[in-house]
């Protein structure tokens, strides 16, 4: 699909830009470390971005903030983990990232402007986990709620895996069937072959 791009980060998280308009605009789906190549991109197409929303706050999907200046939306119900990286990043990655806890302004995706934009509230990965729709073009993109073959850990701060189970119950199966998901790592599938194939959603989806 020509109008969404996707880079991953050396923490294996995709970032995604995405282009919803037949114009210069674009918004980008997360903000893992290392968004300058990203923003890189942006400049030299000479793209203009329109905004970032974030589709939870670990680290590795949210510390890029730290590097974006334009506007950026996430559930505030997972405000605490994207301004708090330091208490998700272990040592073992030394240096590779800034762990300054993030001060800027985050602005609540509920409250978002845009109507090609569709958010779903999921929790179970995390507390503010959130689905985003962009319903003209037949995508949605997930984070980590649900993978091409597995779904999020419940296991980490904030996760629960009764809600998680809910949320596969109540909101992924609000996705169109022939829409393209587009997870937060790996390879991209259409949500029917998610539901015929990923195991976690077989084995949960009652
Ligand atoms: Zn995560």
């Amino acid at each position: 699909m020509n109008d969404i791009k996707k880079f991953t980060s050396f923490a294996t998280s995709n970032c995604y830009l995405i282009r919803p308009f037949d114009n210069e605009i674009v918004f980008l789906i997360d903000l893992p470390p290392n968004i300058d190549e990203v923003i890189h991109y942006i400049n030299t197409n000479n793209l203009t971005i329109g905004g970032a929303f974030i589709t939870h706050g670990h680290w590795d999907h949210a510390i890029g903030l730290s590097s974006f200046d334009s506007k950026a939306y996430i559930n505030l119900d997972d405000e605490h983990l994207a301004r708090n990286p330091s208490e998700q990043v272990g040592d073992f990655l030394g240096d590779k990232v800034s762990v300054n806890k993030y001060e800027g302004n985050l602005h609540n995706v509920l409250d978002h402007e845009y109507d090609f934009l569709n958010v779903y509230i999921n929790p179970g990965h995390t507390k503010g986990s959130v689905s985003f729709e962009f319903r003209d073009l037949g995508v949605v993109f997930t984070g980590d709620f649900i993978f091409k073959d597995s779904i999020g850990r419940t296991d980490l701060y904030s996760g629960d895996n009764n809600e998680m189970i809910d949320s596969i119950n109540n909101v992924f199966t609000l996705f169109q069937d022939d829409f393209q998901l587009f997870p937060g790592h790996g390879d991209d599938d259409t949500v029917i072959n998610i539901k015929n194939n990923n195991p976690f959603i077989r084995e949960y989806l009652k």
